[in-house]
């Protein structure tokens, strides 16, 4: 006798989206594009998977994304025996400047304003609002140099909490600034540590010529006040690049949006320059960033491309979503507007007729099918049972009377007129289709 086979589960990290929460998705999803489109963000698809090098060179080679994260692999060998080196996205920014290198957008078509919504791919230690397939939402605007497309992105950002009706969230500021201001910064770092070279730990000690900002993240608390005293990168910028941050402070304030300096944010990824900064509640625990993102004009020339100036965000779906359980303004998924009940199988084609000129009309009807391989189609009260369950508030019953007269029954449900019931003509649908719907209810 052959062997039961086993069955197989998910992959460790990655999760399965089934309804009813599958239906806040597509929610969410709706209201992203919408909010776009009153933006003029324009939808962009880029592969799931790119060349391993253009994450390499993309996020920075030191970053702990690239450095264990990444889901690579190498490919197939063709013919000559060359074989590619893949990456699953771990991020969607990469590919969308490569896109656009590749296609010449800018070029061709002027500055892009693009947003994008899928998966992602880290091989991170699986927790609370952390996975290994995870969905983000991104807006990219390329091409803009000023202030005003950061400024615009992060209230793009706020237009979006304000429609899922997410409040409890805050926005923190700051910048990075631009490379020659981070290595003076850095200079400063290594000789301020210096000076305090007795109050090093181990890990500091060796990090001090290497990785100093490193030092800065430590999370001993016999460093912290040295750490605390450490010369700060904002501290470092020049005119231009101030100017720049309180230009954006400036719209923000205009537009009564509040944010607050964080001198210690860093984004995890090489590319940024000027502007960053992060959307983060208290009410996720340790994985409180539902969003962040920042300006990065150094990425298409470091892709090899005519360099460009850019800015944009990505924010976290599943955080997004578990901030939504605890309040917002996701709906109920609608329930069917009507539940057909079919008498017996010779009422099937009539009914399937009938149904398809339904939902032609708008109607959202589930039909009675039989889940065992029966004769008959199941008793009336098990069917009027799964029409209760459906939540619709009307059914409609094909048997045999109404239906040698050319006709179908349609019994209320729900509501005041629980229990009513009237015939109506088929053939005859779009005359009393409309009734049944929804927004009619
Ligand atoms: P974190 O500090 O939480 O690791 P990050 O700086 O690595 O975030 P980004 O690369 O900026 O994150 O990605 C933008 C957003 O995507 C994050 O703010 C977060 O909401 C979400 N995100 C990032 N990594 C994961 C993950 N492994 N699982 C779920 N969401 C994630
Ligand atoms: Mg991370």
């Amino acid at each position: 006798m052959a062997e039961k086979p086993q069955t197989l589960a998910a992959i460790r990290g990655m999760n399965d989206i089934l309804p009813p929460a599958s239906e806040k998705w597509l929610w969410l999803e709706g209201v992203v594009r919408r909010t776009m489109r009153r933006f003029a963000y324009r939808n962009i698809r880029t592969p799931i998977l790119e060349h391993t090098q253009l994450f390499a060179r993309g996020l920075g080679e030191a970053t702990d994304v690239v450095e264990k994260e990444m889901y690579s692999f190498t490919d197939r060998a063709d013919k000559s025996g060359a074989a590619d080196h893949l990456t699953l996205r771990p991020e969607n920014t990469a590919g969308v400047v490569r896109a656009a290198l590749e296609h010449h957008l800018l070029q061709s078509a002027g500055a892009q304003r693009l947003y994008y919504m899928g998966p992602m791919f880290r091989r991170e230690r699986p927790q609370r609002g952390r996975y290994r397939q995870f969905h983000q939402i991104g807006a990219e605007a390329l091409g803009f140099a000023g202030p005003e497309a950061d400024a615009e992105l992060i209230l793009l950002a706020a237009e979006l909490w304000r429609e899922l009706g997410i409040s409890d969230w805050h926005l923190e500021l700051g910048s990075l600034g631009q490379p020659e201001e981070r290595r003076e910064h850095r200079a400063a770092l290594i000789a301020y540590f210096e000076a305090h070279k007795g109050e090093l730990d181990e890990d500091a000690t060796r990090r001090l010529h290497t990785n100093p900002l490193r030092i800065l993240d430590t999370k001993n608390p016999a460093m912290q006040p040295l750490v605390e005293a450490a010369p700060r990168l904002m501290e470092h910028l020049g005119e231009a690049s101030q100017a720049h941050l309180r230009a954006v402070q400036q719209m923000l304030d205009a537009a009564g949006l509040p944010w607050r300096i964080n001198t210690r944010l860093v984004r995890g990824l090489d590319y940024y320059n000027l502007t960053v900064f992060e959307f983060v509640t208290e009410r996720l625990g340790a994985q409180g960033t539902i969003c962040g993102g920042g300006r990065y004009d150094g990425l298409f020339a470091q892709l090899g491309g005519k360099a460009a100036p850019a800015v944009g965000w990505a924010m976290g779906v599943e955080r997004v979503l578990e901030l939504l359980e605890q309040g917002g303004n996701a709906p109920e998924a609608p329930a069917p507007d009507a539940y057909a009940v079919i008498a017996a199988p010779d009422a099937l084609a009539p009914a399937m007729r009938c149904l398809m000129q339904l939902r032609e009309q708008g109607v959202a009807v589930q039909m009675h099918a039989r889940a065992e391989g029966a004769e008959g189609m199941g008793s009336l009260k098990s069917q009027f049972k799964k029409a209760d369950a459906s939540g619709a508030r009307y059914a409609l019953i094909f048997a045999g009377d109404e239906l040698a007269a050319g006709e179908v029954s349609l019994k209320t449900l729900r509501g005041d007129n629980a229990g009513q019931q009237t015939r109506q003509k088929l053939g005859d649908e779009a005359q009393w289709a409309q009734m049944l719907k929804r927004s009619n209810a």
